[in-house]
């Protein structure tokens, strides 16, 4: 058995008892990624140098009795989404081509902290506006488990490179599920913490009130581990929340007595893939068998998650997106072609304004385009009150729907996706049924609250199955905890795609 096929908790042990070095484990990863990442593509940019560097510097510090952090030595792969100081960060966005951050994300920052070795930079739909990776605009993600197919977004890559075995831990962010989904169709662990639980200084903004950083792993256990460094308070980033930090990685392990899990009535509703369905019931039944009991729950609002989300989430990002003018920094329409049009088209529009006009024409893809143009219709004048103001309501009715819920239940159970993997370019004319990737894991974000995606089951044709649980805010522990409880219980972690 390789070492790329331990789990980072087994690498870690082994690291630290001396019986493998970090310099030779960053290598097989590196090896790894040559070998399969031309096939799936998770990668925008493998840092094959720094790399070995920093695990050098580990195995270092290690020889010489020097106190390390709780990673030492172990590979992570990070979205391309988060500023990393005199690193280019792109945000799969042409806007940010030649963008490199001065300052480090807290979260890089923390990994460095915790010598974890940073191997590179993973795809994902441009400005993590999307669920296939297919809007990035440098080149798609394939699914490991079948490269025709797309490995959900928008952190596609950062899923694809766990299941693909290219890296033990990865880093993705989560808007309206672009951990969990693609976590769930690339058949691996991925947590989306609750809002505030983890710093987003440094985190290049899609929309604020809903993004979170977030760990994605093979295995629950991985998670625990990762998410352990990630979470805490910031002093740089005021949503922060300053509540203690669990020892999850300790804890993960406690299995939960009494166990109450809800059930919501429309995550069964028409439209679900019958396989899909099966399998989460079936894990339904594993957890009552583990002596959890269910509880049917009313959540009235679910049903208007989509439409909410895509106001709130469009109308922000048209803000946050507002600074990308070729003026500040990032890309910047070439001025002679600028001043060409502007003759040719006799136009008595300024140069400075058709600058950022062509600039944002040519540097946002059109995924990107279409909802700042929502998001800007929507905040409009006239309109705000009848879009806008009247999401931000339902927003606050599907909070009280979770408020109640969690008043009955500890967690509650039920899918990530409707459907499996599909199948790439099927959805990317029709941006209504991509949207609809989202219909289970957006309310989480419009609620604030936590959620976790593990691998459940396979369908037919070899295609990973999700569980989604969610809890209360800040009740990550419990959220860990209970899939490990499934984890312990199920070998569907333990299923690897077959790829070269
Ligand atoms: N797929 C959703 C969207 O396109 C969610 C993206 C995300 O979570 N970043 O907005």
């Amino acid at each position: 058995m390789s070492i790329i096929n331990k789990t980072a908790t087994e690498q870690l042990a082994l690291l630290q008892s001396r019986e493998i070095t970090s310099v030779a484990l960053t290598q097989a990863y590196l090896d790894r990624i040559n070998q399969v990442d031309p096939a799936v593509g998770a990668f925008l940019r493998v840092e094959s140098d720094t790399a070995l560097t920093q695990a050098a510097e580990v195995d270092r510090k290690r020889e010489a009795g020097e106190s390390l952090g709780k990673l030492a030595g172990l590979p992570i792969a990070i979205k391309d989404i988060l500023c990393t100081q005199n690193t280019p960060t792109t945000c799969g966005s042409k806007m940010l081509e030649n963008f490199v951050p001065p300052y480090n994300a807290t979260v890089v920052e923390k990994l460095f902290s915790a010598d974890a070795v940073i191997l590179g930079r993973t795809n994902m739909d441009e400005f993590a506006m999307g669920s296939s990776t297919e809007n990035s605009a440098y080149h798609p993600t394939q699914n490991p488990w079948d490269t025709s197919r797309i490995p959900g977004g928008s952190s596609g890559g950062a899923a694809a490179c766990i299941a693909a075995d290219m890296a033990p831990l990865s880093i993705g962010t989560d808007t309206g599920g672009s951990i969990r989904q693609p976590a769930a169709l690339c058949g691996c662990v991925g947590l989306k913490p609750t809002y505030g639980r983890v710093s987003r200084y440094g985190l290049i903004a899609f929309a604020s009130s809903l993004d979170q950083i977030g760990p994605l792993a093979r295995t629950v256990e991985d998670t625990a581990l990762l998410m352990e460094v990630l979470a805490g308070h910031d002093s740089l980033d005021s949503t922060s929340v300053d509540t203690p930090v669990p020892p999850y990685s300790e804890t993960v392990h406690q299995p939960l007595q009494n166990l109450r899990l809800g059930v919501v009535e429309q995550h069964f509703g028409k439209g679900i893939d019958p396989e899909i369905e099966g399998a989460v019931k079936q894990a339904i039944a594993t957890y009552q068998s583990l002596g959890a009991t269910i509880k049917n729950l009313e959540m009235p609002h679910a049903d208007y998650g989509i439409a909410t989300y895509y106001i709130i989430a469009p109308c922000e990002a048209s803000s946050n997106l507002a600074r990308y003018d070729g003026a500040h920094y990032g890309y910047r329409a070439d001025q002679a072609e600028v001043a060409a049009e502007l003759a040719e088209d006799g136009s008595d529009e300024g140069p400075l304004v058709r600058m950022y006009r062509k600039t944002r024409s040519e540097g946002f893809g059109s995924e990107v385009q279409r909802r700042i143009m929502l998001g800007t219709y929507a905040l409009s004048e006239g309109y705000y009150d009848a879009f806008y103001l009247k999401a931000l309501k339902v927003r606050r009715l599907i909070r009280q729907d979770y408020d109640n819920a969690f008043e009955q239940v500890d967690l509650i159970i039920g899918p990530v996706t409707a459907n499996p993997a599909f199948v790439k370019g099927e959805k990317t004319s029709d941006p209504m049924t991509m949207y609809l990737e989202d219909l289970y894991t957006v309310t989480a974000n419009l609620a604030g609250v936590a959620g976790i995606s593990l691998p459940c089951g396979l369908t037919k044709n070899g295609l990973p199955i999700g569980l989604q649980l969610q809890a209360a805010a800040f009740q990550e522990e419990k959220l860990l905890r209970a899939a490990q409880m499934f984890q312990h219980a199920t070998d569907f972690h333990l299923r690897r795609p077959e790829l070269l």
